[in-house]
């Protein structure tokens, strides 16, 4: 029968203690490892401006091109009766080809990855020709992020990082670290969330975190 207040055998104590030594051996010392903290940034109006490429075929269709403050809060497919139409462009093989590359986002991206591990993370499966046509695009303008940093998904729920960058409400309503909205025409009205405008506000907002760890 065992005693009030039994203490394990003691062989146990001693295999305990002879493991530690291990640790702290020098042939069995690992570099620590530093983790970054990992961004999953958006690209589709984040670093890539799909709104230029709407003026352009929305003045191809209209023969005129909408001021901002036609546009600015509304959905763009809302400014004609058929303007729905547009987005069936969104299909076409090489849409996302030669988007412009939204201002300072290379400069912004360059500077983040120097403190962070910075992820593509971009709906792609809705538009199958999207892939390659982003792949390339990502190639060309930000061949400093290695491959291994781009994400094609369906649903960004999946994702686990301390900090989203996107401008659609929506992928932000489900992710569990810091969310950023990137503001653009069709967010103006949500309130939710951290509002960035620009790039230079990117890179602010991080630089405050920083100092505040
Ligand atoms: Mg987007």
């Amino acid at each position: 029968m065992r005693e009030v207040g039994y203490s394990p055998p003691l062989f146990s104590l001693k295999f305990f203690c002879y493991l530690l030594p291990l640790r702290g051996h020098p042939k069995n010392q690992e570099p620590t490892a530093i983790m970054k903290k990992r961004i999953a940034l958006d690209m589709d109006q984040v670093i890539a401006n799909v709104l230029a490429k709407y003026l352009d075929i929305f003045e191809e269709m209209y023969g005129r091109r909408p001021k901002k403050e036609a546009y600015w809060g509304k959905k763009f497919y809302e400014l004609e009766e058929d303007a729905i139409a547009i987005r069936s462009h969104l299909f076409d093989k090489g849409f996302f080809r030669d988007l412009p590359v939204i201002e300072g986002s290379q400069e912004g991206v360059k500077a983040l990855m120097e403190h962070y591990d910075v992820y593509i993370t971009t709906a792609a499966q809705e538009f199958r020709n999207s892939f390659e046509d982003k792949y390339d695009w990502l190639r060309e303008h930000f061949p400093f992020i290695h491959w291994k940093q781009f994400i094609f998904c369906g649903d960004k729920s999946i994702f686990n990082a301390d900090y989203m960058i996107d401008d659609h409400a929506y992928n932000l309503e489900t992710f569990q670290g810091k969310g950023l909205l990137y503001t653009a025409s069709h967010n103006v009205h949500e309130t939710r969330f951290t509002r960035v405008n620009n790039w230079k506000e990117i890179l602010d907002f991080f630089e405050k975190e920083r100092s505040a760890e």
